[in-house]
């Protein structure tokens, strides 16, 4: 063989490594969260019906395949010892597998679950679903994409109609809320977040609805950090009139951004007043301008005497606050830097496009509250503002290595704890699954 084809079979080789290389990096499984489906307890049996009509049957603790192929229905049986039996369209049965199994669909998207656990009801999932024996029964941990994830989180947090940027705001919140509270289960328990209040309510497929789609997509990625990690973005249903103090709801030691403060501008009515307005479908009052600043009145451990009923814990954002301040015409930073003063967005990493993940540089949406009695939140960027932030973002994030604007984000706070914001961003593969196959 001359040293000429020697080296183009050489450039060939490499050339197919790189390829195979870039393929399993776009499958990468980093987005992926796992979320435990407690809402349905630890059943006996789970069915699984793939949209596709072909399952792949992986066994994690071996890291092997089990079964690839045709599958109209699987049924996974709780045995006894601590086992579980899988049968697939009633011909081919897998016994006795003690560890998890993760189901995957596979063909063309889009791709979902109808599952369905013991009840009548059945519920679509998008992503797989890994079942594992627990106490008896067994444990359907649903991983899904974390952006898939909040188009059925937002629905059942928010009015469903509420304007865009409420939504928006919404999303912001819940990704941050997720991102933040992902070791909520660690420990025994093999998910990351639960499907019930405790953490966020996720329910699938079925409560996916338009706006809120919408709202994930325009906020790809998109959450709040505080110094270096993502911001505690509590929400509530409405503050009735005051946002309380963190401390008052919870004691604790203060946390900057959840100070409790008047919900509007001083002289009108609270935020959640118009919010509640809209969602009454009652526009015959005139509601007022947007503010170009708006003061925080007072910032204080003490709750006030609330104006209207309250529903909820009263700390961080009002939604109804957020659709009324979205109706009088504040877009979503506004919003979120109202509620979470304080606060900068970022950019996950998973949301860059490029083979290497680049963070995008915080932007500043509000000064951060000083211990002063008196406040002043500077009035977030307009319009034109926003969007020669976002030509100026875009600038600096292609000119800038991750390194360099992480040493500038820490030289900016002298705080040299930015430097490690990669690392708590998000950790690929962990501790969610390692593999994906579609
Ligand atoms: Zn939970
Ligand atoms: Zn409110």
């Amino acid at each position: 063989m001359n040293s000429n084809i020697r080296l183009l079979l050489c450039f060939l080789f490499v050339l197919l490594i790189s390829q195979a290389y870039a393929q399993s990096s776009c499958l990468n499984a980093d987005r992926n969260i796992r979320i435990g489906l407690v809402s349905q307890g630890l059943p006996t049996t789970w069915k699984i019906e793939p949209s596709t009509g072909f399952i792949e049957i992986f066994d994690e603790k071996k890291k092997q395949s089990v079964y690839s192929g045709k599958a109209a229905q699987i049924v996974i049986s709780a045995m006894k010892g601590g086992k579980m039996k899988v049968a697939v369209d009633e011909r081919k049965s897998l016994y006795y597998f003690s560890n998890e199994l993760l189901f995957s669909p596979v063909g063309r998207p889009p791709i979902n679950l109808k599952v369905s656990s013991g009840g009548k009801k059945s519920y679509s999932y998008r992503g797989s679903l890994a079942v594992s024996p627990q106490k008896g029964g067994l444990r359907g941990v649903n991983i899904v994409d974390i952006e898939d994830y909040l188009k059925s989180v937002v629905p059942s947090e928010i009015y469903n109609r509420a304007p865009d940027a409420a939504q928006q705001a919404q999303t912001i919140a819940a990704r941050t809320y997720a991102v933040r509270n992902l070791k909520r289960h660690s420990g025994s328990e093999n998910f990351q977040l639960c499907d019930k209040v405790h953490c966020q309510v996720y329910s699938g497929i079925a409560r996916e609805i338009k706006l809120a789609t919408k709202a994930v997509k325009e906020t790809n990625g998109k959450i709040l950090i505080y110094g270096s990690e993502p911001a505690n973005t509590v929400y509530h249903s409405n503050c009735g009139g005051y946002i309380i103090d963190s401390r008052a709801a919870w004691k604790g030691s203060p946390v900057p951004y959840l100070l409790g403060h008047y919900d509007g501008v001083s002289g009108q009515k609270p935020f959640c007043q118009y919010g509640k307005l809209i969602k009454q479908n009652q526009k015959t009052e005139k509601l007022p301008k947007p503010q170009t600043s708006i003061t925080i009145s007072k910032m204080n451990a003490q709750s006030k005497k609330a104006t209207h009923k309250s529903f909820g814990h009263r700390v961080g954002m009002c939604q109804d606050g957020a659709i009324g301040m979205a109706a009088i015409g504040y877009n979503a930073r506004q919003v979120l830097a109202f509620y979470y003063p304080g606060t900068k967005m970022a950019t996950m990493n998973y949301a860059v496009n490029g083979s290497e993940p680049v963070e995008t540089p915080p932007i500043v949406v509000a000064a951060a509250p000083r211990p002063a009695q008196q406040v002043s939140l500077v009035a977030p960027p307009n319009p034109t503002q926003i969007n020669a932030l976002r030509r100026n973002s875009k600038t600096v994030q292609s000119n800038r290595s991750i390194k360099d604007t992480l040493k500038q984000i820490a030289a900016s706070r002298n705080d040299s704890a930015a430097t490690s914001l990669r690392k708590i961003f998000w950790t690929p593969g962990q501790p969610g699954i390692s593999r994906s196959i579609y």
